[in-house]
């Protein structure tokens, strides 16, 4: 296992996400223990030094089984992370009960490594409010012991990232952004990442494979890759493009198997970043999952004031270039945060924004199927 400096302490560069354990009935909270059991197991043995949970994850249960199996293992031989949520407005009014709930499930008297759940438009309100008190309220377990390391996760804007940096100051010593070599285009991870190294903040990684769609590139893509490197597979591809990137110290995948947890071990008992011809192979696949005229988009913001329904054009095509690839709930999570009358759905066609359009994008008719796509998952 390749270990990362972090304040002088040896973190594995591989981290267990847990809100993908096997489950039993098909029920998300019901964790299967005993291959749950195994794969903690098996990430130990090889190395694996950082656990990551969540209040919300698995229903709430996966802090439960990682305090569990964990209570095996002597306490300074793990770091434990876990999260503040952020996904509704009624957690920040519980913030003392929740977080002594969490040392209780954790089965800990403190957290190596403790986050602000998510911190994106729609809760940052909530997170810096001073009459909700959560950051002075953690700040203060930190004090006391209780935190080790405090740090955030988001998936939200780079303007929101700095925001929140500038309100916690150095209090915040690492941050976990959602990175894979798609997104550092597509989400404009880049730009986090550039503005964390100013800051001198090591970026934690989500998603390194994009919730598992990266780990299959159809049969094209796969021989160009592995005509480059026949050893590596698909998945390892995605990370030894994070090994690439300086400002990574760990990457968390959600392993569900074991047979994943020993190929991740596998794939990063070594550091092997990627030639720049290699790079170049996987930029020339990222271009092809990219190449429909809305991904010109260069955010120049000309059209928007020709809107006469004031649309964040550029924002809406962003998020229907992410929902165009890989569907899910991403861009309609995303969505949420946009006022009623500002959605994609408040076009109506009068097409005053293509004039200005230096990229000759069709704004409307990708706004009309933006619509449809929604409507469709929605079926
Ligand atoms: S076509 Fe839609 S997005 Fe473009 S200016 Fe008209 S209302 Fe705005
Ligand atoms: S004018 Fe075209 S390129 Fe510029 S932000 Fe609008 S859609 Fe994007």
């Amino acid at each position: 296992m390749i270990y990362k400096n972090f304040k002088g302490e040896k973190l594995s560069s591989l981290g267990l996400g847990t809100m993908r354990f096997p489950t039993l009935d098909g029920d998300d909270s019901k964790i299967d223990m005993a291959k749950t059991a195994e794969i903690v197991d098996v990430a130990i043995k090889g190395g694996v030094n950082y656990f990551d949970t969540a209040w919300g994850y698995h229903g709430g249960m996966s802090e439960c089984v990682m305090g569990e199996l964990l209570s095996a293992y002597p306490r300074e031989s793990f770091n434990l992370a876990t999260k503040f949520p952020g996904f509704s407005e009624d957690t920040f009014r519980e913030k003392e009960n929740i977080f002594s709930r969490q040392l209780e499930k954790c089965r800990v008297d403190y957290f190596d490594f403790y986050l602000f759940h998510n911190v994106w438009e729609k809760n940052i309100e909530w997170f810096l409010s001073p009459e909700y008190g959560v950051v002075d309220y953690i700040k203060k377990q930190k004090r006391e012991g209780k935190i080790r390391h405090l740090g955030f996760s988001t998936h939200g804007s780079l303007e929101t990232v700095r925001r929140f940096l500038d309100a916690l100051g150095d209090e915040i010593e690492f941050v976990q952004i959602q990175l894979n070599y798609l997104d550092y285009t597509l989400q404009d991870a880049k730009a986090k990442v550039e503005l964390l190294r100013e800051r001198n903040l090591p970026v934690w990684v989500m998603e390194p494979l994009r919730g598992g769609k990266l780990a299959t590139l159809s049969d094209d893509k796969r021989n160009k890759l592995s005509a480059l490197r026949p050893e590596e597979s698909v998945p390892a591809w995605g990370f030894r493009w994070l090994q690439t990137q300086p400002e990574v110290t760990v990457t968390l995948s959600g392993m569900s198997d074991i047979t994943q947890v020993s190929e991740n071990i596998k794939t990063f008992s070594e550091h092997r970043p990627l030639s720049d011809k290699e790079l170049s192979a996987l930029c020339s696949i990222v271009d092809s999952m990219t190449d429909k005229p809305s991904f010109l988009c260069t955010a120049c913001r000309y059209c928007t004031a020709q809107c006469p329904k004031e649309l964040d054009i550029p924002r809406l095509i962003k998020l229907y270039n992410e929902h165009s690839i890989f569907g899910g709930f991403m861009a309609p999570t995303a969505l949420k945060s946009i006022d009623a009358d500002k959605q994609p759905s408040s076009c109506i066609g009068c097409r005053a924004c293509e004039s200005v359009c230096p990229q000759n994008i069709k704004i409307s008719e990708v706004l009309s199927d933006f619509v449809e796509k929604l409507s469709n998952k929605e079926e």
